[in-house]
């Protein structure tokens, strides 16, 4: 039985990598310089290097259901997705945080659905999403609008993260709240002045903030 994967494989050693050899070779020789930490739902749908024409060395990719950040509280643990925000800023330091979700979004629709019994580690992390719940029934305007309040409340969270605040705090970095609206091709960008998203093709930046959390902000 043919193994497509494998043929895949062998594709791009043989055929795609020779056109993209002498990039990859710099970047190990003069070591990767991303600037912009991407945190992105794993949805399959969303490409993160389509959407902001970066390629290799670009973006310091972390994905997980939802596109969500859990709350930095101090103590030590098994956190793929806190410990790459860590590494990020600390090491790589970064000038750019980008917390991406998007349209039908399959673990912010689980917010209201709910996920199987089994999956105990998907139902505790769905919690992440939780305050972002609106107290109607589901639609598709609903579900576009927890989507993005999904978005807001993870930057909240990055903000407690000791030195992404301290970055921000002092200008050398920004947050960006993106969503990606997979049937039109466009990022809406979380305005933090006007506390709305508004569509990349209408905004006059690539998103930043919120700074405060809502109950701070003046
Ligand atoms: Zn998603």
């Amino acid at each position: 039985m043919p193994d497509e994967l494998l043929q895949r494989l062998r594709r791009f050693h043989d055929h795609i990598f020779p056109g993209v050899q002498d990039t990859f070779q710099a970047l190990v020789k003069d070591g990767q310089h991303p600037t912009i930490l991407f945190i992105g739902c794993s949805d399959s749908r969303l490409v993160p290097y389509l959407l902001t024409g970066t390629g290799p060395g670009d973006l310091f990719l972390v994905r997980n259901v939802g596109a969500f950040v859990p709350p930095w509280d101090g103590s030590a643990g098994f956190h793929g997705t806190a410990a790459a925000i860590e590494f990020a800023v600390l090491n790589l330091q970064v000038a750019r945080i980008v917390v991406c979700g998007h349209s039908h979004c399959g673990g912010i629709r689980a917010l209201y659905e709910g996920a199987p019994p089994q999956a105990t580690n998907l139902q505790a992390w769905l919690e992440l999403g939780r305050e972002a719940v609106l107290p109607v029934q589901l639609s598709p305007e609903a579900l576009r609008r927890t989507e993005q309040r999904a978005v807001v409340l993870q930057l909240e969270r990055l903000m407690g993260y000791p030195m992404v605040r301290e970055r921000v705090e002092a200008g050398a970095m920004t947050l960006h709240g993106w969503h990606y609206v997979i049937e039109d091709g466009e990022v809406h960008v979380f305005d933090v002045r006007s506390g709305a998203f508004v569509a990349a093709s209408m905004a006059e930046h690539s998103g930043t903030g919120p700074y405060l959390s809502a109950g701070q902000a003046g």
